[in-house]
């Protein structure tokens, strides 16, 4: 199947491109992203047929329907990093903890947040790639704490790749820095940017269109892609596992097939509901997709009102940083969805020039039969990561801004899974401040031992071994002079 552009098409890019054209260089005509021609539509014994499949096969099945130009050995050699999960046959396990709710642990990967569960898969398929066509390739990424981890982890020392990481210098935990900053691969670059996510991310969409940036490149022979959920390469293992919890939930006799249940997502730069509205029009029973934010509530006017409007916005540190984001990079690809491409090119660019744009009540209407949102803050987060573990279950501040959702936004008394997109290990102070109600500040090692010595809770080995790692990346720059760390990083191997 061939991908097409959110915004439409300039006249100078193709108008259609392959998958793997679409994931090597991921930005499109007018800044806007690729999305699939038409979306598959499963056939209906799809669920029924999967019940007794595991997560390879079921996601084997769905990156067919897409009828990528990726050979069986490529796909099957990106399924096999599954294995590297705390449980390869079910790579993200559903739990119960209440009658009516469950939770998708989405962080059993290597770097314990849900982001392996896409950026394993697709850093083997894009190196495949580069090599087949014997291309060398720089991938970029931004990151507010997670991407970064995962990304230098799948790319670490592949074939034909080089990768450079930029994160918000203090706005990370020293788990994820650590991740980052210890990484000892000879293709990777990490850089600490004084400034926030949306600085970071900024920066990286900057260097992606500059053209004196691709010519530097070029002259040394590479090319420039993007490892970010702009990337539909990432997108796609991210439909998968929404129809893996409504397997499980029929596998566990809490639903029967056809049923419709609410997913509940704690969103940042959309991609992972996303997935799921993918999923629900692929023929997935959800009842609606619920969006979780935090005090950076973007998203929940966007959805609420209708209005996206930053004007008078300003980043909010909060304690799920993962989830602060003032510019959410796919709501582009819902609204191509409901609106289509002149529409969408027609409001992206009312934000470009005005920082806001606004949907009619009828696109507003359209939006709400699909999402419904709300935010929290740090206190009801804290509370409820309490509340849970007093009933013997341990989550993250990002799983806990779900609960919100579950708690308000039911309209229909239907089974709920709410996605747990990090483990407790990557935000212990944060978890260790709510389970005793206080501001002290604790060193992430201190909160780490004491949570899994008072909570009896598993520490897995490389989030302890990051302490006795070696520091290998100090780089910390203004955002001004990333173009020219990089060049230098580039020049260097
Ligand atoms: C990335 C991330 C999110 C947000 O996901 P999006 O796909 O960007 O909406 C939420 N929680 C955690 C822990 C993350 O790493």
């Amino acid at each position: 199947m061939n991908f097409i552009e959110t915004r439409g098409n300039d006249g100078i890019k193709p108008k259609e491109v392959s998958f793997s054209e679409a994931i090597l260089n991921p930005s499109a005509s007018f800044g806007g992203l690729y999305v699939p021609k038409e979306l598959p539509k499963l056939e209906d014994n799809f669920i029924q047929k999967h019940l007794d499949k595991n997560y390879k096969k079921l996601a084997y099945d769905i990156l067919k329907a897409f009828e990528i130009d990726i050979s069986d050995e490529d796909i099957d050699n990106a399924l096999k990093l599954y294995d590297n999960f705390d449980n390869s046959e079910n790579p993200c396990p559903v739990v119960k903890v209440k009658e009516d709710l469950f939770v998708h642990e989405q962080y059993h990967g290597p770097t314990r947040a849900f982001k392996d569960m896409a950026l394993q898969p697709f850093g083997s398929i894009l190196s495949s790639i580069a090599k087949k066509r014997d291309e060398k390739y720089l991938i970029l990424a931004a990151t507010s704490g997670d991407t970064g981890p995962a990304a230098l982890n799948t790319f670490k020392n592949k074939e034909n790749i080089k990768i450079a990481c930029m994160y918000p210098d203090g706005g990370t935990s020293d788990v994820q820095r650590l991740q980052m900053v210890c990484e000892d691969g000879d293709n990777q670059k990490v850089i600490g940017i004084k400034g926030n996510f949306d600085d970071a991310q900024t920066a990286l969409k900057k260097l992606l269109s500059s053209q004196t940036f691709k010519k530097e490149l070029e002259n040394d022979g590479i090319k420039l892609s993007a490892a970010n959920s702009v990337n539909f390469g990432r997108i796609i293992f991210q439909i998968i596992y929404h129809f893996h919890s409504y397997l499980e939930l029929i596998r566990q006799n809490e639903i029967k097939n056809n049923e419709k249940i609410y997913l509940v997502v704690p969103s940042g730069n959309f991609g992972n509901v996303l997935g799921a509205f993918y999923a629900k029009k692929m023929g997935l029973p959800i009842e609606k997709l619920l969006v979780a934010s935090n005090e950076n509530n973007i998203l929940t006017e966007w959805i609420n009102t209708g209005v996206y409007d930053i004007r008078d916005k300003e980043l909010i540190l909060t304690k799920s940083p993962a989830m602060d984001i003032l510019k959410s990079s796919n709501i582009e690809r819902v609204m191509y969805d409901l609106f289509g491409e002149k529409r969408t090119k027609e409001l992206f660019d009312d934000l470009a020039s005005n920082n806001m744009f606004k949907l009619s009540e009828n696109e507003r209407n359209l939006l709400q039969t699909e999402f419904s949102a709300i935010n929290s803050d740090d206190k009801y987060g804290a509370i409820k990561i309490k509340e849970f573990l007093d009933e013997g279950y341990l989550m993250d501040p990002h799983t806990a801004t779900c609960l919100k959702a579950y708690e308000h936004l039911k309209e229909k008394d239907l089974k709920t899974v709410i996605y747990s997109t990090a483990e407790w290990t990557k935000f212990s102070p944060t978890v260790l401040n709510a389970l005793k109600q206080n501001n002290e500040k604790y060193a992430d090692k201190d909160a780490l031992d004491e949570i899994s010595k008072k909570y009896n809770a598993k520490l897995p080995a490389n989030i302890k071994n990051l302490f006795t790692s070696k520091i290998i990346h100090k780089t910390i720059i203004n955002k001004e002079n990333i173009e020219e760390e990089i060049v230098k990083f580039i020049r260097e191997n």
